[in-house]
């Protein structure tokens, strides 16, 4: 088998070979047109296919004296890098290559720049971070529409995973690459990886068919590199079925054109294999004339499948001639050899472990964060819920609370209407004749406590009946409101005005000696009496008789004073009515009191 870290070179050198034969006949011409974009157009097609002309165009490109846009400085930063890669100085590539794919605005460019950077990195055999790299830019793939970087960055992910062994995944992306592009050189690359993972992964099947059909199709395209590339697996197949001769003769019928492609790596495999198949066919002075070849077209320094078949067959050789000092110095070789090449080989497949790892932790990891900020994103929305549903229950409490407290209110309005209802007469709004007697007996005792004088005044309107009589109950009534109106005018906070029944009132006067009763009980009876002369519209005249009864002479007693009261009243009708008349029987109840009478006609 070949040697991966050889293959990786021999990829970079198709890649190469890939852009010459798509510069076409353009190549050839030198631009006659400053325009810019057009100087960097040409630059990238002719990279390869002219390279003399490339290092031209970018050292006028890079000169002063052609404005570029933006856009453009970074195509021409992309140009240099890729040229700084060509002659090999990896750490001015790489940290332009780096700098593009951070900053550049253009998603192709950045692309590009990947995908050169991974070749790279996998020519100076830094595989962790080729693989790394090689991940980031897969995951960029689906956005990517150029045509040229995409076959660039499916190219180098099924060269890459090849190295490291990963066969199948490599036959992944090269089947991709080969959907994408089914046409010429695309369509020669893409089989060429195909068969390349194929044979490696021994899925052997129906292969030397699928051989020729791969060197048939690059033949017809001009891809010759790629041509041989597959002839020389065809020559390891042939070899390892024990058909030495017809490995020799596909190697030898096409050796002359691998010497004139002047390609380093793929002259070296062919010396390899060529050695390889003469020894198997028994022609030893071939077989060692081709390993030294193998030898001298390998690259310094590297250590490929290669050397290590060329260092193992001149060691065989010389075993066989029984030159033992020169058999043990080239199985030296062969050990160096085969150690660091298998050395370099074993890296890669670590490294692709180790990415692997890297990059599935990784994954974990953005998801392990999705899943916490997900349970923090639902934590807040029912923190959300909760604060809304507390919210709208104290708004239900408060509702609840103020449709109570109205309730409660409204209960107490029509409590104390209700209170007032049952404790006045309708008519007058004056106490009814139980509030008045409560009232009045609360002040009796209140009086007797405080041996203070208290006096009752009994009132009946005169011949009430006729005023009814004659005008009508309703008129009769408004002459009642109109004589409680003027007696209330005359009364004080303290007194307790009642109406006792029909057109019969009562006042309980405390603090009021028998005197000034006799004085304010006049002047009750002068106003009702006055009263129809304050523009009543009926002008009815009437008149009320007073009886009055006091504690001085009655006690403190309310059914006495009432009795005592009542008599007075009657004397007062008696006599005449409109007058005011004190109780007689009180005086003798209460021990010889002078009687006091006042008459007012
Ligand atoms: P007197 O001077 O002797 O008291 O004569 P009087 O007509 O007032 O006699 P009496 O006390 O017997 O008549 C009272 C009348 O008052 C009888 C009744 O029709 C009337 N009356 C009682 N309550 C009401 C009332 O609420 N409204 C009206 N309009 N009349 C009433
Ligand atoms: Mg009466
Ligand atoms: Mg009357």
């Amino acid at each position: 088998m070949l040697g991966s870290g050889r293959l990786r070179v021999v990829f970079f050198a198709i890649s190469i070979l890939l852009a010459s034969l798509l510069a076409g006949t353009l190549s050839a011409a030198v631009p006659a047109t400053v325009d810019p974009e057009q100087l960097l157009r040409r630059a990238d097609t002719i990279k390869t296919s002219n390279h003399a002309e490339f290092a031209e165009l970018l050292k006028q490109l890079d000169g002063e004296t052609i404005k570029l846009s933006a856009e453009q400085q970074w195509y021409l930063r992309f140009l240099d890098a890729w040229e700084a890669a060509y002659s090999g100085d990896y750490k001015t590539a790489t940290t332009s290559l780096n700098a593009i794919m951070d900053q550049s605005p253009s998603t192709t460019l950045r692309f590009r720049a990947g995908a050169t950077l991974v070749n790279m990195l996998g020519i100076g055999h830094r595989y962790e971070e080729a693989f790394a790299r090689l991940s980031q830019l897969l995951d960029q793939l689906p956005e990517v529409d150029d045509k040229e970087a995409r076959f660039q960055g499916l190219g180098e992910a099924a060269q890459l995973y090849i190295e490291a062994g990963q066969y199948d995944l490599a036959l992944n992306y090269a089947n991709q690459l080969l959907a994408e592009n089914s046409t010429g050189e695309y369509a020669c690359k893409g089989r060429y990886l195909v068969l390349d993972a194929r044979y490696r992964s021994g899925k052997l099947q129906d292969i030397a068919r699928q051989f020729q059909e791969g060197i048939d199709v690059c033949v017809d395209v001009g891809g010759t590199l790629f041509a041989n590339g597959i002839r020389a697996d065809m020559a390891r197949f042939e070899i390892q079925q024990g058909r030495a001769a017809a490995a020799i003769n596909l190697l030898q019928r096409n050796y002359a054109e691998v010497l004139g492609a002047k390609y380093q790596s793929l002259i070296s495999q062919f010396d390899a294999l060529l050695a390889m198949a003469y020894w198997k066919d028994g022609q030893v002075a071939l077989a060692e004339q081709f390993a030294h070849d193998a030898i001298n077209s390998s690259i310094r320094d590297e250590y490929t499948e290669s050397l290590t078949t060329a260092y193992e067959l001149l060691y065989r050789i010389k075993l066989q001639q029984r030159a033992f000092a020169a058999a043990l110095s080239w199985h030296e070789k062969y050990m160096a050899a085969d150690k660091a090449y298998l050395n370099d080989v074993g890296t890669k497949a670590l490294a692709y472990q180790v990415v692997k790892q890297q990059v599935q932790a990784k994954k974990l990891e953005v998801e392990t964060l999705g899943k916490q900020n997900q349970i923090l994103q639902l934590q807040q929305a029912l923190d959300r819920k909760a604060s809304e549903t507390s919210r709208l229950y104290i708004a239900l409490l408060l509702s609840v609370l103020v449709f109570i407290a109205l309730w409660a209110y409204r209960i107490k309005l029509s409590q104390l209407r209700f209170m007032r209802l049952a404790r006045r007469d309708g008519l007058t709004d004056i106490f009814n004749r139980q509030h008045f007697l409560n009232e009045a007996e609360l002040q009796l005792q209140y009086c007797r406590r405080a041996s203070r004088d208290a006096c009752l005044v009994l009132i009946d309107l005169d011949h009430f009946k006729a005023i009814n009589d004659t005008h009508g109950h309703a008129v009769g009534d408004r002459v009642l409101q109109r004589a409680v109106g003027a007696c209330k005018a005359h009364l004080r906070s303290t007194d307790v005005f009642g109406r006792l029944g029909g057109e019969e009132f009562g006042i309980l006067l405390p603090e009021c000696s028998l005197e000034q009763v006799l004085a304010r009980a006049d002047q009750l009876r002068a106003a009702v009496a006055s009263a129809a002369s304050d523009g009543d519209d009926l002008g009815i005249q009437i008149s009320a008789s007073f009886g009055v009864a006091c504690s001085i002479r009655s006690g403190y007693e309310l059914h006495l004073l009432l009795v005592h009261a009542d008599e007075a009243l009657y004397r007062a009708k008696r006599e005449g009515r409109n007058r005011v008349r004190v109780s007689d029987d009180g005086a003798e109840a209460c021990h010889g009191a002078e009687v006091v009478s006042i008459e007012r006609v």
